[in-house]
């Protein structure tokens, strides 16, 4: 999480827009059948592991990854970052408010934090708004909350419109964050067991989580 924080505090002094996306195994099944979503996590900065199904995965080919690091367990140490180095942080996303009472709270943590935020939606003809509410504040820092792979792709269609340096794509983070969607205790969650503390508490997600059986053989396949 330190060495994220500090990558990601290094992009914003880089030239150009950067994505950072926050893999978890869905990504990695959807990106084996989707080729342009697989071209835009190519095209991406830094891909955290999200979660321990990829730490696990990324070891069992070589990678030693110290830690699963989640988009939303980044949040708040990006914020403290920002309003440290008078970086300007957007929140996108997440359903009306929800984005904005992420934003109060923030600024309430980080004195001097410069935030600002909008629901948007990831929808072509919201473009114009969200690209000028982006450019409005000067975010340097975006984090958008749209899910995979929507998320991403919206950014790779608009990053040479926003002015940003850095867009991270976060998910639901914003809902767990403003506690309206409860996340599974940090004991599952170091178990590697985060995927049925999910279930439990959001059983439609079954349906997405049918690719994590397939996930685990492949990864046991293709282990050294
Ligand atoms: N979302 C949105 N607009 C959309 C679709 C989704 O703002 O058109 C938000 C949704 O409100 C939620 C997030 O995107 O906050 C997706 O959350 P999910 O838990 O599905 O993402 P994950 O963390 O699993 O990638």
């Amino acid at each position: 999480m330190t060495a994220t924080v500090q990558r990601i505090e290094d992009l914003v002094g880089a030239a150009g827009s950067h994505l950072v996306a926050t893999v978890n195994p869905e990504f990695v099944m959807r990106a084996r059948k989707d080729s342009e979503f697989a071209r835009v996590l190519e095209s991406a900065a830094l891909c955290l592991p999200d979660g321990t199904g990829v730490v696990w995965a990324a070891r069992r080919q070589g990678c030693e990854l110290r830690e699963p690091v989640a988009g939303v367990d980044l949040v708040q140490p990006l914020a403290a970052m920002c309003a440290r180095r008078g970086f300007r942080l957007f929140l996108l996303g997440a359903a009306p408010g929800v984005a904005a009472e992420l934003a109060a709270t923030l600024r309430d943590a980080n004195l001097g934090l410069e935030v600002a935020a909008h629901a948007g939606s990831p929808d072509p003809s919201d473009d114009v708004e969200s690209v000028h509410r982006i450019h409005d504040h000067r975010a340097q820092v975006l984090l958008v909350a749209y899910g995979a792979p929507t998320q991403e792709l919206w950014f790779d269609r608009l990053k040479d419109r926003l002015g940003v340096s850095v867009a991270v794509g976060v998910g639901g983070s914003f809902d767990y964050l403003t506690g309206r969607v409860p996340r599974p205790p940090a004991w599952m969650r170091r178990a590697g067991l985060e995927w049925l503390g999910r279930l439990a508490l959001q059983p439609w997600r079954i349906r997405r989580m049918a690719v994590l059986p397939m996930y685990a053989l492949k990864v046991l396949r293709s282990g050294k």
